[in-house]
C-alpha cells in the first residue's frame, strides 16, 4: 500500500516541524479521492520534547472545516525532533484509530526523515503498527 500526498503538503509539514523544533509539532491533513492535499497546522498544547496533544476545541474545529471543504481527514501528523520517525509507545496509547495514517517527521538527522503508519488492530491485545510509506522530500 501506498499513499498519495502532494509536494506543497509536505513542504508544509516538514516547515512546520522546523519551525517549532525542539518542540514535538502537530496536525492533520485531509484529502479527498485517497489523495492527500490540505495541511491543518494544530497546536502542540503539551508544547513538549517527546510527545503531543491536540487542543480539543482546535480539534473540532479542524473537523468542521474540513467538512466544509469537501474534505475527508486520512492523517495526523507530528514531528519527533530528536529521535528517529517510528511511533513511540507513547504514541500507541494515544494513536488507536485504524482507519487513520500517522505521519512522523524526524528532524534527527541533517535531511528529515518522513515515514507513514497504520496501525493495525486484530483485537484488543493484538495491534501491530504497519509501515505504510516513506515519504520522499
Ligand atoms: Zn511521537
Amino acid at each position: 500500500m501506498n499513499i498519495k500526498i502532494t509536494k506543497q503538503v509536505i513542504r508544509d509539514m516538514t516547515n512546520h516541524a522546523k519551525a517549532l523544533k525542539p518542540i514535538e509539532c502537530c496536525g492533520y491533513l485531509a484529502g479527498q479521492n485517497g489523495e492527500i492535499t490540505t495541511q491543518f497546522e494544530m497546536t502542540n498544547v503539551d508544547n513538549s520534547f517527546e510527545h503531543f496533544s491536540f487542543d480539543p476545541k482546535e480539534q473540532f474545529q479542524v473537523v468542521k472545516d474540513a467538512r466544509n471543504q469537501g474534505l475527508e481527514l486520512m492523517a495526523v501528523y507530528h514531528s519527533h525532533p530528536e529521535t528517529p520517525a517510528r511511533l513511540s509507545e507513547e504514541d500507541l496509547r494515544l494513536l488507536n484509530d485504524p482507519n487513520m495514517i500517522y505521519i512522523i517527521v524526524s528532524l534527527m538527522n541533517r535531511e528529515a526523515d518522513v515515514k507513514a503508519y497504520k496501525i493495525v488492530k486484530k483485537s484488543e491485545e493484538d495491534v501491530t503498527i504497519e509501515l505504510v510509506a516513506i515519504i520522499e522530500i
